[in-house]
């Protein structure tokens, strides 16, 4: 347990809290994009609308308990909800095995709930949204500077440079090849992970993202999700880097 201030919160306590962060990035993922208004919750069954009852406000449980219909007209309600909820907690049993010590579990996995989010968000629509990958740079500058204050010109620095050589590459493939090859949101969220990681850690975040967004290419052209020129987001390889390189705190190439 560790004390910051007033905070103290043991580090296990993110692994029975996920599923229901989970269940509620299901709700940003839903609804962000969209500009809908984000609730607490799920308001109910998108199919009949019928409120969710208390059972059902459970995650992962109530999925089980209902093979996934909707209690009150029997749709199937589909795989996104559990696989969203297992990802939180994927993600928070991530961040406590790497790293046991309570508020530094809490900035992990709050860290990479986020990124889950943005990198869904990305995976469906081709966008990050400028209210999480901004968020995520000041954020990031805030935390260095309660943690490591020494560091923050070095953050900072890093922060403009992820975003510049990103907007560097996408300027030169474009006068290349007339089209984008990374989004204004790629080069916002790499900003984010120069403002959390620093300078020396930025390269390492581009070779693994570029590594693990080719694993991800093959696997879809292996699985028919992908043809021919067709554009894969490249949000979730670079959110996924960023997180790993968090928790780790090394590098791993
Ligand atoms: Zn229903």
């Amino acid at each position: 347990m560790t004390d910051f201030g007033q905070f103290s919160l043991p580090g296990w306590l993110v692994l029975p809290l996920a599923p229901f962060i989970g269940s509620w990035l299901g709700v940003v993922v839903r609804r962000l994009p969209a500009g809908r208004r984000l609730a607490l919750d799920r308001s109910g069954c998108e199919h009949c609308n019928t409120p969710l009852g208390p059972a059902a406000l459970v995650p992962l449980c109530s999925f089980i308990w209902q093979r996934g219909r909707c209690r009150h007209c029997g749709v199937w309600l589909g795989w996104f909800y559990p696989a969203i909820e297992l990802a939180a907690v994927a993600v928070a049993a991530a961040a406590f095995c790497a790293d046991g010590n309570g508020g530094q579990v809490w900035i992990d996995a709050a860290l990479g709930w986020t990124l889950l989010c943005a990198a869904w968000i990305d995976a469906e629509t081709f966008r990050l949204p400028d209210s999480i990958t901004l968020s995520l740079i000041l954020i990031g500058l805030v935390v260095t500077w309660f943690l490591n204050g020494s560091a923050i010109f070095n953050h900072a620095a890093a922060a403009a440079l992820g975003y510049g050589s990103f907007r560097l590459l996408d300027m030169i493939y474009f006068s290349l090849r007339k089209r984008h090859g990374l989004g204004q949101g790629d080069a916002k969220l790499l900003a984010a992970a120069g403002a959390w990681l620093g300078l020396a850690v930025l390269p390492y975040v581009v070779v693994s993202a570029g590594i693990i967004g080719i694993c991800i290419a093959i696997l879809s052209r292996r699985t028919g999700g992908l043809r021919g020129e067709q554009m894969i987001a490249f949000g979730p390889a670079l959110a996924l880097a960023f997180f790993l390189l968090q928790i780790t705190g090394v590098a791993l190439f």
